[in-house]
């Protein structure tokens, strides 16, 4: 008999969504304003201890309108992790700026913060309080490390070397909410932090973003920038090239039901890794990624690399494998310096994500896998490896 199929990442709703989407239906406020929005707003601020937080359509407008806040402008470069979905490095293009990629740390997976320095202080220098690269002579803006996978990047260090050579910090947390790191919410420790609520985050508004920060600043130019910047709503004035980012208020309703089960989801979410690692730690000579001491995981998806032995060949028939047997794996994602809009970006030395790209298999980790689910992965994944290697 087939048995069901297992999604990569699923949403889980559990709580009070039937309600508050009611709510917006009920009393008309289903576009982009209404209570609903300023309370999503309110408890992702409150859950992370950020002062402001702004709610838009999704992550990658998230990005895109931080990176428009702290003023990124055209021609300028932006370094950004090179183990990462696509999205950020995108936002970076939507400014007409270009992205300067850097290799994970082979421990972590997250941006290196040791190749970061080396870039730095090798290849880059601070005029006037601006950096640039010295070969092309073009401004670094900032530095945006992706948090992947539930983990955390070296936000420490980064921002200690951004200090230094005059860089804003951009936090993609789009896969870090609920992720501590020395005691602090991943998102509140840049100028700006992003989170997303796509279907396959920890929470889901089905479609949604938001950006996160410390600076009044910050916060006003990103909600005005993100509602068409308009100046004089009556008039219609716009003094500059604004966005329709808002979120609406019946993905906001959404959103509120999830953040009351988020921490509901984080205990699912460890519960699924501590399976996983017990069964795969060092079977078929699997290994995974590792946490930063000061780092409280949500494991937010699963990620194994197979042994040295296995060429990228052998493990997209072990992940095509699971595929046919009903298990929605993945590969990471694709370097992004093999892209074609990116392969002539400006990079660091790359070994180490070309490695986890290739060895990487990501495990359908959602909130409400069983035990049985759990273990029909794993035995379909072991099964797999050995057949494949043989
Ligand atoms: C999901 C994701 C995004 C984009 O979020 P969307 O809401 O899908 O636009 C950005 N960065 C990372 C690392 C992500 O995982």
């Amino acid at each position: 008999m087939k048995q069901p199929y297992i999604p990569l990442s699923q949403p889980c709703l559990g709580g009070k969504e039937w309600e508050y989407v009611k709510e917006c239906l009920d009393s008309g406020w289903i576009s982009s304003a209404g209570p609903f929005v300023d309370r999503f707003e309110a408890a992702v601020k409150n859950y992370v201890q950020s002062r402001y937080a702004v709610g838009v359509v999704n992550g990658t407008a998230a990005l895109h309108a931080a990176l428009l806040t702290i003023g990124l402008q055209a021609g300028e470069a932006v370094i950004v992790s090179n183990l990462t979905f696509v999205a950020p490095v995108n936002a970076i293009d939507y400014c007409g700026a270009d992205p300067i990629l850097m290799d994970a740390d082979p421990n972590t997976w997250q941006m290196d913060a040791d190749k970061l320095e080396q870039f730095l202080s090798q290849e880059c220098e601070v005029k006037g309080e601006q950096c640039f690269h010295r070969k092309t002579g073009r401004r670094i803006r900032a530095v945006l490390p992706v948090h992947i996978l539930g983990f955390a990047s070296p936000i420490d260090r980064i921002l200690a070397l951004a200090k230094r050579y005059q860089l804003k910090v951009i936090e993609d947390a789009c896969e870090g909410m609920g992720v501590r790191y020395q005691g602090k919410h991943l998102g509140t420790f840049g100028d700006i932090g992003v989170f997303s609520f796509n279907g396959n985050k920890i929470i889901s508004t089905g479609g949604g973003g938001m950006l996160v920060t410390d600076q009044k600043e910050y916060a006003d130019r990103a909600a005005y920038l993100t509602t068409q910047a308009k100046d004089d709503p009556v008039e219609y004035w716009h003094r500059q090239v604004g966005y329709n980012y808002r979120l609406t208020n019946v993905h906001a309703a959404i959103g509120l039901a999830q953040m009351e089960q988020l921490e509901t989801r984080i205990v699912q979410k460890r519960r699924i890794a501590a399976y996983y690692q017990e069964r795969l730690n060092r079977a078929a000579g699997l290994t995974t990624l590792t946490k930063l001491p000061d780092c409280e995981p949500t494991y937010w998806l699963n990620a194994v690399l197979l042994p040295e032995s296995f060429t990228m060949e052998a493990r997209k028939q072990i992940v095509k494998r699971l595929n046919d047997e009903g298990i929605g794996a993945r590969s990471l994602w694709h370097t992004i310096h093999d892209l074609p809009p990116y392969q002539k970006a400006l990079a660091s030395p790359m070994e180490h994500s070309i490695r986890i790209y290739q060895r990487g298999i990501c495990l359908p980790s959602s909130a409400q896998l069983t035990e049985k689910d759990l273990a029909r992965v794993v035995d379909t994944l072991l099964h797999a490896i050995q057949s494949v290697s043989k």
